[in-house]
């Protein structure tokens, strides 16, 4: 019969740990509650090594359990994980015709050994053995089919403990990538802002006119390339950064964001005669980080140039809706497959005919992230009347 209460107290036991050792500890120690073996092992399945390992041991020498090794199909073990159900061994292993060759196994008179297997997995075998000289009786079929039972419960938990082990090795795996590509950047970085300082220096000195003096033409246009450049060096601090900084949002003109987002990007539509149409209205505010939505709105407006060819038309326009204000971004251009509307704001995804214009693919995801950050949502739409449509949505508050 099987007694509640110690079942209740084996199975909490066994599904209390997420690591595997730790776990199989917990397996042997209740299969020994449960079922009084004299000796005992949870062994487990090596996929690399293609064998099983002692992973838990009840009243087995160290050096036993060390070299106890098993491939598929070999010793008890082996042929049971091989067979993949429960058997109840008594006496000699050599009077079953399937276990023929298995060596003898000493003091053992009756075991059990029962199969870990999850959705035709074998994860590893459950073995339970009483002695010549135990106090205790023959295992029966009974106790078999609550080797079985238990047996499940184990498995589960080992299933649960690998899972966890897995993700626990992925994620510091991922960390340990994220520190590589972090070190990658800050190196970049640390060269591009050398350079960056060194056009800034040199565009200060052209304007004070330590060269000789400018046409007030050429003057205007070296102070715009000294806006660009600590517009670049903010870019840089951002991907220093990876957009991890915390936002710094206050209640802000969205009309004015995007007046400068288009000022940053004028040069680029300048030369192609572009049509650039601000239509936002006036009074539209919402809690933003000017800096991060500007740069936002500077990647997509700056696709609308480098994609769409000049001569193009690209119109700014946003409206409130309850509590999100929207606004959309669209070009007169070629448009984006429907298919890549989403992968287009991948990190490094761009479009195979777009191969021979630079770009690292890096300014939509970019402005997803800083999107998202404000608990917002970007997406893209290419209407059949031709073009791309670039909508934010992000909440007033
Ligand atoms: P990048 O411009 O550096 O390649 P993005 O992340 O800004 O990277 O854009 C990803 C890809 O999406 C681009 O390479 C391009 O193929 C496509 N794309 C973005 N904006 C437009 C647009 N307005 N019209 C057509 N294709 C676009």
């Amino acid at each position: 019969m099987l007694d509640a209460r110690l079942w209740i107290d084996a199975l909490l036991r066994v599904h209390s740990s997420l690591q595997v050792r730790l776990a199989s500890e917990n397996i042997m120690e209740s299969a020994k509650d449960l079922l009084s073996p004299d000796s005992g092992s949870v062994m487990l399945y090596d996929r690399k090594r293609r064998w099983l390992f002692v992973a838990a041991a009840l009243n087995l020498p160290k050096d036993v359990v060390k070299k106890a090794t098993a491939r598929l199909g070999e010793r008890v073990a082996g042929k049971v994980a091989a067979f993949r159900s429960p058997r109840l061994l008594v006496g000699s292993v050599e009077r079953y015709p399937e276990f023929k060759g298995v060596e003898g196994r000493g003091k053992i008179r009756v075991s059990l050994c029962v199969p870990l297997v999850s959705d035709a997995t074998v994860l590893g075998v459950l073995n339970l053995n009483r002695h010549n000289d135990s106090p205790h009786m023959n295992y029966t079929e009974e106790d078999l089919h609550a080797a079985a039972l238990f047996a499940a419960h184990a498995t589960l938990a080992l299933k649960n403990a690998w899972l966890a082990d897995t993700l626990l090795k992925q994620n510091r795996m991922l960390k340990e990538v994220d520190a590589a590509r972090a070190d990658v950047i800050s190196g970049l970085v640390h060269d591009m802002r050398g350079a960056l300082g060194a056009i800034r220096s040199y565009a200060d000195n052209l304007i004070a006119g330590v060269f000789g003096d400018l046409t007030p033409q050429q003057k205007e246009k070296i102070e715009k390339m000294r806006e660009q450049v600590e517009r670049l060096a903010g870019l840089l601090e951002e991907v220093r950064t990876s957009g991890r900084r915390e936002l710094r949002r206050k209640l802000t003109s969205v009309r004015r964001v995007v007046q400068r987002a288009m000022e940053a990007t004028e040069y680029l539509f300048d030369e192609n005669e572009f049509v650039v149409e601000n239509r936002v209205p006036g009074g539209l505010e919402a809690y933003m980080d000017v800096g991060r939505m500007e740069q936002a709105l500077v990647n997509i407006l700056s696709n609308a140039a480098k994609y769409s060819g000049g001569g193009a038309t690209v119109t700014i326009d946003a409206r409130k809706e309850q509590d999100f204000i929207e606004i959309t971004v669209s070009d007169t251009g070629p448009g984006i497959p429907q298919d890549k509307l989403e992968k287009i704001f991948e990190e490094h995804y761009r479009l195979d005919e777009h191969s021979d214009i630079p770009g690292s693919g890096l300014g939509l995801a970019i402005a997803r992230r800083t999107i998202e950050a404000h608990g917002g949502r970007i997406w893209a739409e290419s209407p059949p009347e031709g073009g791309s449509v670039f909508h934010i949505r992000i909440p007033v508050r």
